[in-house]
């Protein structure tokens, strides 16, 4: 069974797929590391993230210690890892991983593009979104707890800028597929939205 859940940035996809996969006893996927990694990489390298053979020669060489790194989740590594994200032999050279990742055992994938490009033909696909005020509030909040000093209003404009990135990129833009159903979390909490796609699931799936 493969479970693709797609949205834009910090709208709960994560807690989500974690708490669906943990319940159904499958494998779970943040294909936003694997893009988040391959940014870091060349930042640390001192490369520019937007050219193209540097880009794609870090997402070669990704390994499973840069995938378990517990540092990708700040503001420039977003950024860089929203640059590398729009290069389409970087989505090309991450997406057999992706495939494969989901084949064996079936799996509950997040991302951007998981339900139009990387699994169309998921059992379930979910598109979870939620206001950009609320998306940047529970960053900031996540900002806040890690200790990490930031202003929520530069938090609001990373969510925008990379939402339109995202959104208006030529390779595999952030869109839900046709076939996808919403869950629009803006007035849900964690538990409501479980609850909501645990029931869409259900629906979908034969008994
Ligand atoms: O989901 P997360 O915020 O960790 O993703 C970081 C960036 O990686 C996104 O802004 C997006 O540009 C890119 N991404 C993507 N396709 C995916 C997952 C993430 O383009 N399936």
């Amino acid at each position: 069974m493969i479970i693709a859940i797609d949205g834009p940035a910090a709208a709960g996809k994560g807690t989500l797929a974690k708490r669906i996969a943990a319940a159904l006893q499958l494998p779970y996927l943040d294909t936003g590391i694997l893009y988040r990694a391959t940014a870091k990489r060349v930042l640390e390298k001192g490369g520019d993230p937007a050219d193209v053979a540097t880009a794609l020669a870090a997402a070669q060489s990704l390994g499973a210690d840069d995938l378990a790194r517990g540092d990708l989740r700040d503001a420039a590594t977003s950024k860089a890892a929203s640059l590398v994200a729009s290069i389409a032999p970087v989505r090309q050279a991450l997406l057999d991983f992706q495939r494969h990742f989901g084949s064996r055992n079936g799996a509950v994938l997040d991302g951007r593009d998981i339900g139009t490009i990387i699994f169309p033909q998921a059992d379930v696909k979910l598109f979870v979104t939620a206001s950009v005020e609320a998306r940047a509030q529970r960053r900031y909040q996540e900002f806040l707890a890690r200790g990490e000093e930031v202003a929520f209003d530069e938090v609001i404009a990373d969510v925008q800028a990379r939402d339109e990135a995202d959104r208006t990129r030529a390779a595999a833009p952030l869109m839900m597929a046709v076939d996808a159903t919403l869950i629009d979390t803006t007035e849900m909490d964690a538990d409501a939205a479980f609850a909501r796609a645990l029931e869409l699931i259900r629906e979908k799936l034969p008994r």
